[in-house]
């Protein structure tokens, strides 16, 4: 039995020093073969180098340097892609996701299942906001699209070589929410819970409003449902339009016309707004097709690093 361990770095010179030391400690307490996937999400902040002279010592450690900053999904990826082990976890490496929880996680694979989903309990660094949103998306993909996707589920996860290859084969989309996938390409799966400690350095790359675009893009792979919307408001105006329309008939006939400015402006306006947003979240979803057809590649790899080439 081997494992690999798939860790997505971007700019993280401040905890890498600390993450490698509580990987090997966690490591050394497993009874199994392991390969260690450092995947350099194109740092610049002196983590490149760092890995490569952590990779020059460690013998179970690669290091595959992306040619440029391609985001977390795609590192991942990139790390499932390369692995050969027979369990592949994926993890941070700003240590909130625990090396000490791989001993479990390996159990809860050894068990017979094929994905082991870490849930984490409160987010130790995560305001009221956070808790909030997280909420809300959670409960409007789960409304919109057919799967359930477990709330909190992380990016820390294990698939086993099964899986992996239905994502190194099958999921190979640009637009991609990748907890989110494994939870929907079925097999047998477990979920344990951890506590998420705060980083132990630096500060999340995620800000409101790269998590907001992650939410718009995670509907978006999800379902198709937004795209009814044109159909939903269309009945919804059309009915409208026909109550107004029976009611000024009947006041002109009755010789009584409406003054109707104010109705046509409250008509007019909402219609539009509908109209726009319809038209921009076709729009969106156009957009995601034109990655597709383009078909570029998930991530590009300048040079790979390891003690024994
Ligand atoms: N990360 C990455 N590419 C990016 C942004 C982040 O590989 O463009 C890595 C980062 O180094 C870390 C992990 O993804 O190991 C999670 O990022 P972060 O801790 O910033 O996110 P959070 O835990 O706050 O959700
Ligand atoms: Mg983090």
């Amino acid at each position: 039995m081997k494992l690999s361990i798939v860790v997505s770095v971007y700019n993280e010179a401040q905890v890498l020093p600390q993450f490698v030391a509580e990987l090997k400690a966690a490591l050394a307490g497993l009874d199994c073969e392991s390969e260690v996937l450092m995947v350099d999400d194109g740092s610049v902040d002196g983590s490149r180098e760092l890995l490569d002279n952590i990779a020059a010592e460690w013998e179970c450690m690669r290091v595959l340097h992306f040619t440029r900053n391609f985001g977390h999904e795609a590192a991942m990826i990139a790390g499932i892609d390369h692995a050969t082990g027979d369990a592949i976890v994926c993890m941070d490496a700003d240590c909130q996701n625990p090396p000490a929880m791989l001993g479990e996680m390996l159990k809860c694979h050894a068990e017979g299942n094929d994905i082991v989903t870490m849930v984490r309990e409160e987010r130790a660094d995560g305001g009221w906001l956070n808790h909030i949103t997280s909420r809300l998306f959670y409960r409007i993909i789960n409304r919109l699209s057919d799967t359930h996707l477990q709330p909190n589920a992380s990016d820390f996860f294990l698939v086993s070589q099964r899986v992996a290859d239905v994502l190194r084969n099958d999921y190979r989309e640009r637009t991609r929410f990748l907890r989110g996938l494994i939870q929907t390409v079925g097999f047998r799966s477990a979920t344990l819970s951890y506590q998420a400690p705060r980083r132990a350095a630096g500060k999340s790359h995620y800000s409101l409003s790269s998590l907001t675009r992650l939410a718009f893009t995670s509907i978006a792979a999800f379902t198709k449902a937004p795209l009814k919307l044109g159909i939903y408001s269309g009945l919804l105006f059309g009915l409208l339009s026909v109550a107004l329309i029976v009611y000024s008939i009947v006041m002109w006939i009755v010789d009584r016309p409406v003054g109707g400015y104010t109705t046509l402006i409250i008509f007019l306006s909402a219609f539009a707004a509908v109209v726009l947003l319809v038209v921009g979240i076709t729009g969106y979803y156009v957009g995601i097709v034109l990655d597709e057809a383009k078909g570029r590649p998930l991530y590009l790899i300048d040079y790979t690093k390891e003690k024994n080439p």
